[in-house]
């Protein structure tokens, strides 16, 4: 029977890429049924809403996505799209993996990875000012929320990740030294939880500001790591930055209800259209879809020959240093698929 997944091309070289991707995917045989759906700035235009409901009730219907990168306006103009999917989904895990493609870098063996939590810590959205005398904004105040629900669901899930994934450690980084109580509850909460792995999965502790310094001089000896939602998020494109940037690196948002699988790179206003988008990024996102889909075969042989592409170094993109087009890209991916 096909797969249904909801296939949100975006906006930018969104298009483009998610075009490649899709011949990559229809070449493992798989019988998906694509479900294309609107979001961002071209639905915007088109349907009156950056985000249509067609296109909730599809994810509604088919529980995963397929989506390409989307235009946010700074400052004016209408929330992010990326950030209502997550608060309407409720997708609580962040996952982006990250490992060393490109032999000669300055970092080799690197393969991480990081799952943030997406839902809360200082980005729940509770902010407020502080009137002090006459100012009414004398001063901002923002909370860092850690529920101990949410601290556990994110954890339990690093560590099933870890699990299902083969891989042999998780690393908790936290700031409980400073802040006691909510970097103390998702620690506590850590610790408690890796009690239940031991024999299985390897815990350690880690400090935000050591680990930062850490991944520079030793990110071999990391494997999963998670977090809470801002120290996740500033380490996550640290952590693209010692593979080489955010060309080939991939990311989920995944809930219980719904899961959503994307590059971790924007829509490339300033190539958009001409064809010579790197596809690495989202193809290496349909392959955690389909590895969350139960299709860990498929996935396999699109990984191997997508990594062959890139170490052979023949058919490479402007960003990886060739002169490849994105369907050229494609193309090598797909004569190296067995
Ligand atoms: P960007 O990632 O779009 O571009 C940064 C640089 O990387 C550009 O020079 C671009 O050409 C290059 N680049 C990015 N992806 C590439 C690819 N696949 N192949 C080759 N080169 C690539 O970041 P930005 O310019 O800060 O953001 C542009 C827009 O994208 C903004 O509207 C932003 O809000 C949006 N954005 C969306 C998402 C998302 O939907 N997940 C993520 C990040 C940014």
């Amino acid at each position: 029977m096909a797969i249904p997944i909801t296939l949100i091309p975006g906006d930018g070289i969104g298009p483009e890429i998610t075009d490649a991707t899709v011949r990559v995917l229809e070449h493992t045989g798989l019988d998906l049924a694509w479900e294309r759906a609107a979001a961002g700035a071209a639905a915007a235009v088109e349907h009156g809403d950056p985000l249509p409901a067609a296109t909730i009730e599809s994810i509604e219907r088919t529980r995963v996505a397929l989506k390409g990168p989307l235009a946010t306006p700074v400052g004016e103009g209408y929330r992010s799209v990326n950030v209502s999917l997550r608060v309407r989904f409720d997708l609580f895990a962040n996952v982006r993996p990250a490992h060393t493609m490109r032999p000669g870098g300055r970092f080799e063996r690197v393969d991480i990875i990081l799952i943030r939590e997406n839902t809360e810590g200082l980005y729940s959205g509770v902010e407020h000012y502080v009137k002090i005398g006459a100012d009414d904004r004398a001063a901002a105040e923002s909370v860092a929320l850690v529920t101990r629900a949410g601290a556990e669901r994110i954890i339990r899930f690093a560590f099933e990740h870890a699990v299902a994934r083969g891989r042999r450690k998780l690393t908790l980084v936290h700031k409980a030294n400073i802040l006691k109580l909510s970097q103390g509850l998702f620690l506590d909460t850590g610790r408690r939880i890796a009690a239940e792995y031991v024999g299985k999965i390897q815990f350690e502790e880690r400090i935000i500001d050591a680990m930062a310094m850490q991944l520079i001089l030793t990110p071999e000896t990391f494997d999963v790591v998670v977090t809470t939602n801002m120290f996740g998020d500033i380490l996550s494109d640290e952590i693209a930055g010692l593979v080489g940037g955010l060309g080939l690196v991939p990311g989920a948002n995944i809930g219980e209800r719904a899961a959503i699988f994307e590059a971790v790179h924007g829509t490339a206003p300033d190539i958009a259209g001409q064809g010579i988008a790197n596809p690495g990024a989202q193809i290496l996102a349909a392959c955690m879809m389909l590895e969350h889909i139960g299709q860990e075969g498929c996935a396999r042989t699109i990984r191997a020959a997508l990594d062959q592409v890139v170490r052979e170094g023949w058919t490479l993109t402007r960003d990886l240093g060739g002169t490849a087009t994105t369907r050229e890209f494609a193309d090598a991916i797909i004569a190296r698929m067995t």
